[in-house]
């Protein structure tokens, strides 16, 4: 598949329908939620081929590793540069397209030459505050 050529693993068809489901996916899904999508068209796929994939990935550049909650980690097919809104109650996850200027002052840089950041919103998103 031409827009996959880039990835840079060897694209089993398992891999391909893990790439295929998070493909414009914008759920934020955990490795969990998308071990189960993919093993509905692979069953004796295993989890740790999953999650070693979505590692893999991750390590590439070619998703991005959400670990905004320590317990679950969170993947991002939208690589380029976005923040989130985070409902600590569901633990639903939505994407923030607002440019914020963001800067280290420089004594608090600690050498770095920072090259991005990512900001996590915590709040109640609406289906949260309607149910209590
Ligand atoms: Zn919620
Ligand atoms: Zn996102």
């Amino acid at each position: 598949m031409e827009k996959y050529k880039k990835i840079g693993i060897k694209l089993t068809p398992q891999r391909l329908a893990i790439l295929d489901f998070l493909d414009g996916n914008k759920d934020h899904p955990s490795a969990e939620e998308i071990y189960r999508e993919v093993s509905k068209r692979f069953p004796t796929m295993s989890f740790a081929t999953v999650y070693n994939t979505l590692e893999a990935l991750a390590e590439r550049g070619n998703i991005l590793e959400l670990t905004i909650d320590p317990h679950k980690k969170r993947f991002d097919p939208n690589t380029e540069l976005h923040h989130h809104l985070i409902c600590t109650k569901c633990k639903r996850i939505e994407d923030v397209h607002t440019h914020f200027e963001l800067a280290v002052p420089g004594m608090h840089r600690k050498g770095f030459e920072v090259t991005g950041n990512h900001v996590a919103f915590y709040g109640i998103c609406p289906a949260c505050s309607h149910r209590t």
